[in-house]
């Protein structure tokens, strides 16, 4: 197996407070790796280390072997490592189609005319694919809630050499058709190649997903092993019952 994006005693602190706490981990190229732990201990600060929003206090991030901490974030999106964010972010003013094609635009500098068809051809196949057509010319902002997360997950196939997506709570507020979409997209995308790292709540979706997850509990990891493993784990069930 090749590792792909690597941390290494990553720690980042807050004043007082450790949320990220000297976290050794790392993903396999086109695993699906699961990523739980309860409220609070550390998950989306640990997305937002490796994609750029903050720096490690200590300790490092490696893709593909290089250093990437320190770099900011649309440098670490354009080396094809992307996220989703556990609140949709759309740019509300512009429509499904245009959502979907600023991810391909921001990220190349390539000649906008001479990519643009093919471009909005591979937009239309993805809200194809997501039941979403009905709805592409629309204002993102007058979508429900579970279409907007459906719209940020689905534009993140927008990015042409994506390796690896983090997904913040993908399947929270979606519904079940929705979510079987997301899940029928990550199992195809990772078939590709694709690194998925999925943090959720549901551990169904997780246990279905996921051959390894790691358990975060207050910012350290405490455990890695198949979902079996981990509901059998004491570390595991005290973190989640505060023992
Ligand atoms: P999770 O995603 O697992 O629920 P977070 O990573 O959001 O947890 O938060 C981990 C801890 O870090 C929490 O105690 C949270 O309050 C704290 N935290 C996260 N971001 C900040 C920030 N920007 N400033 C201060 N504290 C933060
Ligand atoms: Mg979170």
């Amino acid at each position: 197996m090749e590792t792909i994006l690597q941390t290494n005693q990553l720690v980042r602190r807050f004043g007082g407070l450790v949320a990220v706490n000297r976290v050794d981990f790392s993903l396999e190229k086109g695993e699906v790796r699961g990523l739980i732990g309860p409220n609070g201990s550390g998950k989306t600060t640990l997305i937002n280390i490796i994609t750029g929003v903050y720096e490690p206090t200590s300790g490092n991030v490696t893709f593909n072997n290089e250093n990437i901490s320190g770099l900011p974030p649309n440098q670490i999106a354009r080396k094809g490592v992307l996220r989703t964010f556990q609140v949709p972010r759309l740019f509300g003013s512009m429509s499904v189609i245009e959502n979907m094609l600023i991810t391909r635009f921001a990220n190349f500098s390539l000649g906008y005319r001479k990519h643009y068809d093919e471009a909005v051809a591979q937009a239309d196949e993805l809200l194809t694919t997501a039941n979403l057509m009905h709805l592409r010319d629309e204002k993102a902002k007058t979508l429900s809630g579970g279409q907007k997360a459906l719209v940020q997950f689905m534009r993140a196939f927008m990015v042409n050499n994506l390796q690896v997506l983090l997904l913040d709570e993908p399947f929270a507020g979606v519904n079940v058709i929705v979510k079987e979409t997301m899940m029928d997209m990550i199992i195809r995308k990772a078939a590709e190649g694709i690194t998925f790292l999925v943090v959720s709540h549901e551990m169904t979706s997780i246990r279905r997903l996921c051959p390894r997850v790691t358990v975060l509990a207050e910012g350290a990891v405490i455990t890695e092993g198949s979902m079996d493993q981990i509901v059998a784990n004491e570390q595991v069930i005290s973190a989640y019952l505060g023992g």
